[in-house]
């Protein structure tokens, strides 16, 4: 596949402010629409970091340091960010 290269910053001007977006959001890279995206968090925290990706090229962004939305399933446990990983492998993060 040919992927084009984008920057991080052209990916966040690029996304929806809004999470329920990111579903009818097109890919930077290959133009495909639905993106997917995941929380992660530490306890007792409301900050953590979230990562957005292309399901269908594999390409994602990795934002730090946002804030956690109430009622978000953020990843807390090592095990799970493991899970998550072992899970997504092919992701290819622009940070
Ligand atoms: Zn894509």
């Amino acid at each position: 596949m040919n992927v084009t290269t984008h920057s991080y910053l052209d990916w966040i001007k690029h996304l929806p402010i809004n999470d329920d977006d990111l579903a009818t959001c097109t890919c930077l890279c290959c133009g495909a629409t639905g993106l997917d995206y995941q929380y992660f968090g530490f306890e007792d925290s409301e900050f953590g970091w979230k990562i957005v990706w292309c399901k269908t090229c594999n390409v994602g962004i990795q934002i730090s340091r946002t804030i956690i939305p109430d009622k978000t399933d953020a990843l807390i446990d090592q095990t799970e960010r493991d899970r998550f990983l072992e899970q997504h492998k092919r992701l290819v993060l622009i940070s």
